[in-house]
C-alpha cells in the first residue's frame, strides 16, 4: 500500500500531507532524516566465558573448533546506527554484524533514507527490506536493518516525549507499576551464584554434542543435575544447546534430562532444520522447545509458527529486523498461544517485554568475566537498566533512554 502511494507521489507531497494532518502545528510535524552514521563499538578488552569456555556449537562437528567459540567466532561485534534529523532529534539503535553491517548502513541504506520522515517506521522497514532482498532476507543485512529500525523507534519516542514501551502499548505486565518492572531469567553456567542475586530462573549452556558420544551425554547430564541442585526444586531451569545437536541426540538427551524438570530446551538444532524442530516438538510434548534467536523477519518467524517448531520464540531485537519485526512476531505468537522471550536482554529487549502480554520475562545474560557479575549487556551505553533482585525497572526517559557512554570507543569503518 505504501509503495503504491509512493509511486503516485502522495507521500512525497509534503504540502498535501501537512495540510491534511497538521494545519495548526505544522512546524512540529516536519521532520526529516539528514544523516545516518554506523558506529562499531571497540571490542571488549576482557574476555568472556561465553567464548572462552567449551560450549555446544554447530562448529563442534570440526574437532579443531570444538573446544571454544573463540577458536572460530571471536567476540560477536555490534553495529549501532545513529540517525540525525533536521529537528535536532538523534536516534540510537543497536544492530549486529560489525563492520560489514556498517557498510550496508552507510553505503546502501543511508542514501535511501535521508530526506524521509523517520517516524514512518512501517514504510521505511519495507523499503530497507526490499532494497536488501537481492543479498538479504536473513542474517547480516537484517542486522543492519535492525540498527536503523531501532534508531527510528528511538526518534519516535523522543519526538513524542515518551519511552518506547509506551508507544508499543504501555505496561502489559499486569501491574499498575510505573515505570514497569520486568522479570528476568539468568543466562549463565554459574547456577550457584544466581539465587543469591534474586534470580528465580536460570538457563545453562550445554558443553557437549553428538561428536562427544556417551561420555558427553553423561557430562551434560551431570551439569544439569548440578544446576538443579544449586537452584533447588522450585526455580526454573532451562537448557541451551546453541545449534549443536541433531534430532536423535536431542531426543535422547531430553529424555535423560527429564528428571531435572527442564522448563525449555533452547536451540538444539541448526536454525534451518524446521522439520527437525517440528519433530522434537511433536515427540517431546512435556518439554517446551525454544528457538528463534537466529531467525529473521516476520516471514522467518511465520515459518517457525506455521510448522509448529517452537513453544517459545526468541527474536533478537538487534538481529531479527528490529522492533518493527519483533512486534509482528508477538502478534503472530499471540494468535497461536506461544510465548515470546527475546534473546539476550538489554534496554530494547526490556522495553519490548514490558509492552507485550505474550512476553512473560526477559533474558539477562551474565556475559562478562566468569559469568557471576551483573554488568551492562551493552557497556558502550549509559542508561541501560541493570537487574535488581531478578528484575529491571524501566527508564521513563524518551525513546530507549540510552546515550553513548562518554568513555566508550567507537570506529566508523565505512563513513560517508
Ligand atoms: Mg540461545
Amino acid at each position: 500500500m505504501c509503495r503504491l502511494f509512493l509511486d503516485s507521489g502522495f507521500r512525497r507531497n509534503d504540502e498535501l500531507v501537512r495540510g491534511f494532518l497538521c494545519s495548526e502545528s505544522g512546524a512540529e510535524f516536519i521532520m526529516k532524516i539528514i544523516d545516518i552514521e554506523a558506529l562499531m563499538p571497540a571490542a571488549p578488552k576482557a574476555s568472556s566465558w561465553l567464548v572462552a569456555e567449551r560450549m555446544s556449537s554447530p562448529m563442534a562437528a570440526y574437532p579443531e573448533y570444538a573446544e571454544t567459540r573463540s577458536s572460530w567466532q571471536g567476540m560477536v561485534p555490534r553495529a549501532l546506527a545513529r540517525v540525525t534529523t533536521d529537528a535536532g532529534i538523534v536516534g540510537l539503535g543497536v544492530g549486529g554484524g560489525g563492520a560489514p553491517a556498517c557498510h550496508i548502513i552507510e553505503r546502501h541504506l543511508k542514501p535511501l533514507l535521508v530526506g524521509r520522515d523517520p517516524r514512518d517506521t512501517e514504510m521505511l522497514w519495507d523499503l530497507m527490506y526490499r532494497a536488501t532482498l537481492p543479498y538479504g532476507r536473513k542474517g547480516l543485512p537484517l542486522m543492519a536493518v535492525s540498527a536503523i529500525d531501532n534508531a527510528l523507534w528511538d526518534i519516535k519516542g523522543k519526538a513524542a516525549d515518551a519511552p518506547v514501551y509506551a508507544l508499543l502499548g504501555g505496561n502489559a505486565q499486569g501491574s499498575s507499576n510505573s515505570p514497569p518492572r520486568v522479570s528476568l531469567y539468568a543466562s549463565g553456567n554459574r547456577s550457584e551464584s544466581y539465587p543469591a542475586l534474586g534470580f528465580t530462573r536460570n538457563k545453562v549452556f550445554m558443553r557437549y554434542g553428538p561428536p562427544d558420544g556417551a561420555a558427553g551425554m553423561r557430562r551434560n547430564e551431570a551439569q544439569v543435575a548440578a544446576a538443579r541442585d544449586a537452584l533447588g526444586p522450585d526455580r526454573l531451569l532451562m537448557v541451551d544447546a546453541w545449534m549443536g545437536w541433531d534430532v536423535p541426540y536431542a531426543l535422547t538427551m531430553a529424555e535423560r534430562l527429564r528428571p531435572y524438570d527442564i522448563y525449555w530446551l533452547e536451540e538444539p538444532l541448526i536454525p534451518d532444520d524446521y522439520e527437525g524442530y517440528a519433530c522434537l516438538r511433536k515427540h517431546l510434548p512435556w518439554l517446551n522447545i525454544a528457538c528463534g534467536e537466529h531467525e529473521y523477519t516476520h516471514f522467518g518467524f511465520r515459518d517457525l509458527i506455521q510448522r509448529e517448531c517452537a513453544d517459545i520464540l526468541q527474536p533478537d531485537l538487534a538481529w531479527c529486523g528490529g522492533v518493527t519485526v519483533a512486534r509482528r512476531v508477538a502478534a503472530m505468537a499471540e494468535t497461536r498461544g506461544l510465548q515470546v522471550i527475546p534473546h539476550i536482554g538489554g534496554a530494547m529487549s526490556y522495553a519490548f517485554v514490558a509492552a507485550h502480554e505474550v512476553c512473560p520475562m526477559a533474558e539477562f545474560i551474565f556475559g562478562s568475566g566468569d559469568g557471576t557479575q551483573i554488568a551492562p549487556i551493552n557497556p558502550f551505553f549509559v542508561g541501560e537498566p541493570l537487574p535488581d533482585r531478578g528484575e529491571v525497572t524501566l527508564s521513563t526517559a524518551p525513546g530507549w533512554g540510552l546515550d553513548l557512554a562518554p568513555d566508550a570507543e567507537f570506529s566508523r569503518p565505512h563513513a560517508t
